[in-house]
């Protein structure tokens, strides 16, 4: 995969990232049940019991346009889904990238990247590679002459309401102008001249998704979280392009909490009716329908101009966790980015 180049000419593109064992899972002595034995094929060895309680594996094969197995590291993913699409928004088109699993199997990891402490270990996510590209095409021969501004937004994306992460979570609301633009009313846009600025907001987003909760049981994995870098010619409010970011709320059944109470179960409703809608509005763009039922989630209405016409290319990056505990929810996320493009 490392020497390959990425395709450009995909409007969709669907892939998996599987995440090495962690420690607990170590601890646990947990079996590795996910291999990668090409850059387009994984295979989930699922554990079953026959009548006779002889116990045997049964192996479900699966095709995506790339996975990604757990050698590879954040850079590497982000040359084969983002990256390609930075191009997108400097010509004038709307892009897309989703992060989409279960909980812990790596979505934050991917798209927000580790900056925990700031040291070195400092991990770099699809964020603010998006950020670092989008300067370097700014400054080029190319697109210097465009005269484009670059904004960043980060916001939440909760239940049926929406949080600025960029101030304090104050609830920001959607307008449909004259137009038909589709607007959220005062959200912060912050200019951003340089990486580092961009790394300061992402960090301070992510500390505010995970501070604050009124609820006992909300926490930043029932929310979806939106990185929006957008491009605006300069003196004008006219956006050029724009690329949006987003790290899905955890698609765990809402039958599986813990304990299951009216709160959790519409929550966990509402993530999968906005997951559901997520899935049809992309598969709308790949056929072209005229109808697209971005109006069944708040998520898919704020993406709307993302769904609409030539100019938008999107991708989706299903993640999973290795563990045979975790096999029937990696099967779901498999299933799930499998039918998001019809291949
Ligand atoms: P999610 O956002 O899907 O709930 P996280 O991104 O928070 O999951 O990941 C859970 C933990 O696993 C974190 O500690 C993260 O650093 C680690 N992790 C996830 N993906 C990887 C990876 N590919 N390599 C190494 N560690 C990872
Ligand atoms: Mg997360």
């Amino acid at each position: 995969l490392q020497e390959s180049d990425p395709v450009e000419d995909h409007q969709i593109t669907v892939c998996i990232r599987k995440r090495p064992l962690n420690k607990s899972e170590f601890a646990r002595q947990e079996v590795d049940v996910i291999s990668v034995p090409s850059k387009d094929e994984i295979i989930v060895h699922q554990p079953k019991v026959k009548m006779d309680l002889e116990k045997f594996l049964e192996n479900k094969r699966f095709k995506f346009d790339y996975v990604f197995d757990e050698t590879c590291c954040n850079e590497l993913v982000y040359k084969y889904t983002a990256k390609p699409l930075v191009q997108t928004i400097f010509e004038g088109g709307m892009a897309t990238c989703f992060a989409y699993g279960q909980t812990g199997s790596g979505k934050t990891h991917t798209m927000g990247g580790d900056f925990r402490g700031k040291t070195q270990d400092c991990k770099k996510g699809i964020y603010a590679m998006v950020a670092e590209d989008v300067f370097k095409f700014l400054k080029s021969r190319k697109y210097k002459k465009l005269n484009l501004a670059v904004f960043a937004s980060f916001f939440e994306i909760y239940d049926n309401d929406i949080f600025d992460l960029l101030a304090n979570k104050a609830k920001v609301h959607i307008l449909e102008d004259g137009d038909h633009q589709v607007n959220i009313v005062g959200l912060t846009e912050k200019v951003v001249d340089s990486v580092d600025e961009v790394i300061e907001l992402i960090d301070r987003g992510n500390t505010a998704r995970a501070s604050g909760n009124t609820s006992a049981n909300r926490n930043s994995s029932r929310s979806h979280a939106v990185f929006q870098v957008v491009l605006r010619t300069t003196g004008t409010d006219r956006i050029h392009g724009t690329f949006s970011l987003i790290d899905l709320a955890d698609n765990a059944r809402a039958v599986d909490m813990n304990p299951p109470n009216r709160q959790t179960k519409m929550e966990g409703a509402a993530i999968n009716t906005s997951l559901i809608v997520l899935k049809e509005c992309i598969r709308a763009l790949e056929r072209k329908d005229a109808h697209i039922p971005f109006g069944g989630s708040k998520i898919t209405l704020v993406l709307r101009d993302s769904f609409i016409g030539e100019k938008c290319k999107t991708c989706m990056i299903g993640t999973i966790s290795p563990g045979m505990a975790s096999c029937e929810d990696s099967l779901n996320t498999l299933r799930y980015v499998d039918r998001v493009k019809e291949h």
